[in-house]
């Protein structure tokens, strides 16, 4: 969907470049664009990368290639482009300067001497009190002298924001009305004692200069909002921004144990989702869940879906467990919604080295393309393909211990001779008939389908489970089969 001219609606996705993507930021992104394109609007992709000591030039590039996995497009950003470049906050550190500059000027913020033995022993004494902890504007109104006093001790201030005194309200987009009194929003720094800008300044400066009208953004962010909306209102009075943007906070999500997924969760990281064979699509779809629905009775829909329906003020505001089970279930249900070929080539990774045991001139495209349409109605995550359908491939079966035990019990042996007699002579074109010998030989032994065919099943393919049996030994052809039941009739001879 392209953006509309003229649409009103300007939001960013802007993460900071600091290690693997996690899941959380990616249903951040997600409920960005969806908004964006439900309006035509604009979504802007700008990079948070002004913390020297964690951000990296790798984890730059990874969010770049995450994202395009993903299949976002972005109307401004890296690679993009857009009247506001550049787009990352690195690049724009003398813009901050400049407006930290004005604010002190203005009188908005001031020069905060504290050290940080002085702040702790304070908030301390506060906390014993009773009192607010929180920063106590000890350096709002210092006089010449005091000033004169701290630079001849060689203090370098930190600059700090001065709030108003007085409670703020907005409404969020997702929780209606909140309200922030002053004792609980103190006063905040903006820029470190060495120049350097904080997020507190950069992230809503960007916002102002960037025109962003709608923040939506992760609940644990909640906390800054009124000050940024004190600091927006700052930067309204200087003429560098226009207006204050609507915020949107999204619920938190649960990992394990009802705690909070966190960024050092494995089960957080967006890569390990993309090695298990995650499809984007079916990703997105579950990731959606968490704080949205399409309508009650529809787990299962694309991203198109999504943008047409996408409302924020559909998202509920109550924290959403992050249920990896299903989300397994939602993937494998998109993997059912693909045309076999684009299926067939989306497994390709997972049929080669490393990932693939077999030498790579053992694989065999024609038994691949037959085995495929089987395994795309079974499978959850891509990479399970790879021991479904590795007994076409090797040489001989795995060797499974548990499955062997499982399926080889007292007469197997008995069983498989008298299947191998029924496959010999039966009709190696039709799956059906492999079926029928292998039942004919159950009955001979008073056997049902079900137990007759889990010794053959193991003999054949290492496994008690796996893809639907007669037609995997059709696909691996009578000679091969035959081979690998007398082969396991040697074994349980030994
Ligand atoms: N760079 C910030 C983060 O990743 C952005 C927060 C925001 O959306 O305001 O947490
Ligand atoms: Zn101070």
């Amino acid at each position: 969907m392209a953006s509309a001219p003229g649409s009103p609606v300007r939001v960013r996705f802007c993460p900071s470049p600091t290690g693997n993507p996690h899941v959380g930021l990616v249903r951040t992104a997600l409920f960005n664009w969806a908004f964006a394109r439900h309006h035509g609007g604009t979504l802007v992709f700008r990079i948070e990368d002004t913390d020297a000591a964690r951000d990296s030039e790798e984890s730059y590039a990874q969010l770049l290639d995450s994202m395009r996995w993903l299949g976002f497009d972005w109307d401004e950003g890296p690679e993009v482009g857009g009247p506001h470049a550049p787009y990352r906050q690195s690049q724009r550190m003398d813009l901050y300067q400049e407006v930290g500059q004005k604010l002190l000027e203005a009188g908005h913020a001031y020069h905060c001497y504290c050290s940080q033995e002085e702040l702790d022993s304070r908030r301390e004494a506060a906390r014993s009190a009773g009192k607010p902890s929180g920063y106590d504007g000890h350096c709002r109104e210092l006089t010449a002298q005091q000033v004169a006093e701290y630079q001849a001790q060689d203090r370098r201030p930190i600059v700090r924001f001065r709030m108003p005194d007085e409670t703020i309200i907005f409404t969020d987009l997702v929780r209606g009305e909140l309200t922030f009194t002053p004792e609980n929003v103190p006063d905040y720094g903006i820029v470190r004692a060495n120049g350097a800008p904080l997020y507190t300044l950069v992230n809503p400066v960007d916002d102002a200069l960037m025109e962003i009208t709608h923040v939506l953004r992760g609940e644990d962010l909640l906390s800054s909002t009124p000050r940024q909306i004190a600091l927006y209102n700052a930067l309204i009075e200087l003429g560098i921004a226009k207006s204050v943007p609507a915020f949107g906070h999204l619920p938190y999500v649960m990992g394990e144990g009802n705690k909070k997924l966190s960024k050092r969760d494995p089960q957080s990281s967006l890569n390990l989702y993309r090695e298990r064979g995650f499809l984007p699509e079916g990703l997105l779809n579950y990731l959606s869940l968490l704080g949205w629905s399409l309508s009650a009775d529809r787990d299962i829909f694309t991203m198109d879906e999504m943008v047409a329906a996408f409302d924020i003020a559909d998202v509920n505001p109550n924290p959403a467990r992050f249920d990896l089970k299903k989300c397994e279930a939602i993937n494998g249900d998109h993997i059912r919604l693909l045309e076999v070929k684009d299926f067939t080539e989306r497994c390709a990774p997972w049929l080669r080295a490393p990932f693939a045991p077999w030498a790579p001139e053992a694989f065999d495209e024609a038994k691949w393309l037959a085995v495929a349409p089987h395994a795309q109605t079974r499978l959850k995550v891509l990479s399970e393909i790879t021991d479904n359908v590795d007994f076409l491939f090797l040489p001989e079966p795995v060797q499974d211990e548990a499955s062997w035990a499982k399926a080889m019990k007292e007469g197997s042996d008995a069983l498989l001779r008298t299947a191998r007699e029924k496959l010999e002579s039966a009709d190696w074109t039709s799956a059906e008939a492999l079926k029928e010998a292998v039942l004919a030989a159950g009955e001979t032994h008073g056997l049902k389908l079900g137990k007759a065919q889990a010794p053959v099943r193991v003999a054949v393919t290492g496994r008690t489970v796996g893809l639907p049996l007669f037609e995997s030994l059709e696909i691996l052809g009578k000679e091969k089969t035959l081979a690998r039941i007398d082969a396991a009739l040697a074994k349980l001879a030994a």
